[in-house]
């Protein structure tokens, strides 16, 4: 008979933790840039708070992390066991049908850390993976008019600073949001001047350009500066497979898709339309670590490269075991925000901060069972505005 570990209880733990430096800015307050006196929870873009998420189980083994868990999730995970991974996938895709076509990542990490745990092994040893340590890419904040990221040469700067001082081995940037194009194609120049050829470089509008036009102008200033990817760049979030593969007759840089489209049968679309070079995933909006493998597995069955959206212990552990990958993601930093996470763990290493990365740019693999690093509950409890139980 097959193992039965029951869930028996969730438990959500609310925390306030604010960011100083930053903001969320234009119309929508839906880009992150530098503003001196301003704060953003570390709960994100919208959020009124930070979550934690504890599942409990008969094994006496409980899953811990970053997260949180709807209601009607929490009922239908109650009694269920935890070792059925891919089950709960499914049934829980399903519920979401329509409205987000995947299930929830922190569910589907939280069932892995219940497994390395139960297993005594940390979760990349169960995915059969192999490396320790993670080359990272910087990933900026999106240009400010505030004396940040304001100027092309800001941008160069920071790039040269994060090679040269920090180690690291590549570097994406954020643009403006509604500034004069021009600046934007300056910037992309000045980036790869500062750098000289030894670090790439990639660019990640975030759906930022107005026209067609636009694109284009940058487009082929990346292809001039030999970037390594061109992310999401139109208007409207990097959606369109037409206009993707449109895109690919003008310029020559590998397009980066997928970070808004939800889905594994949507994201094999993606990849069938041509409009994908580099293949966008994440464990928290992708179904979790189950997720992410299955379209690791889906771009290499393709000849494609996955990439990881932002950084995070789920992350470490897929990436180990992924041969079709380059970066992790250290998003958002910045040359003037030195502390961007609310410190949820107790070592910096783990946080994904300007600063985690050791002298080549790179990453530790965590070692311990399940995600492999204990939480720092003296500062989430300090932090702590409430909890949710479900039992
Ligand atoms: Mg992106």
């Amino acid at each position: 008979m097959p193992r039965f570990v029951k869930i028996t209880r969730i438990t959500v733990t609310h925390f306030d933790y604010q960011i100083p430096g930053r903001a969320m800015a234009g119309r929508a307050r839906l880009d992150m840039l530098y503003q001196p006196g301003s704060t953003v929870s570390s709960g994100g873009r919208g959020a009124t708070g930070d979550h934690i998420l504890t599942v409990e189980t008969d094994a006496g083994v409980r899953a811990e992390l970053p997260g949180t868990v709807d209601a009607a999730t929490a009922e239908y995970l109650l009694g269920q066991n935890a070792l059925e991974r891919d089950t709960i996938w499914h049934d829980l895709k399903r519920m979401l049908r329509g409205r987000g076509n995947a299930p929830p990542g922190s569910v589907d990490i939280a069932l892995w850390d219940i497994a390395g745990k139960l297993y005594d092994a940390p979760i990349y040893e169960l995915l059969g993976g192999w490396r320790s340590k993670l080359p990272v890419y910087a990933s900026t904040f999106h240009g400010d008019e505030n004396g940040g990221l304001t100027r092309p040469e800001d941008y160069a700067e920071f790039a040269l600073y994060c090679k040269e001082e920090l180690g690291y081995q590549a570097l994406k940037s954020h643009p403006w949001v509604d500034g004069p194009i021009e600046r934007e194609v300056t910037t992309v120049l000045a980036m790869r001047r500062a750098v000289g050829d030894t670090m790439d470089l990639m660019l990640d509008p975030a759906g930022a350009y107005a026209t067609f036009d636009d694109v284009l102008r940058v487009g082929r200033a990346c292809d001039e500066a030999r970037f390594f990817w061109l992310e999401d760049a139109f208007r409207g979030g990097g959606l369109s497979m037409f206009a993707h593969r449109k895109l690919r007759d003008f310029i020559k840089t590998p397009l980066l898709m997928g970070e808004h489209i939800r889905g594994l049968e949507a994201k094999a679309d993606m990849i069938y339309a041509g409009a994908a070079d580099y293949v966008r995933a994440s464990a928290g909006a992708d179904g979790g670590i189950t997720g992410v493998m299955k379209l690791a597995a889906l771009a290499e069955a393709h000849g494609l490269d996955v990439e990881l959206h932002g950084g995070s212990l789920a992350h470490r552990h897929c990436m180990a075991a992924i041969r079709n990958t380059h970066y992790l993601e250290s998003g958002g930093v910045h040359p003037k925000v030195p502390h961007t996470r609310a410190p949820i763990y107790a070592e910096r290493k783990w946080l994904h901060e300007l600063d985690s990365v050791d002298k080549h740019g790179c990453v530790d693999v965590p070692q311990g069972p399940g995600l492999g690093v204990p939480l720092d509950w003296s500062f989430i409890n300090a932090h702590k505005t409430g909890e949710t139980v479900y039992q």
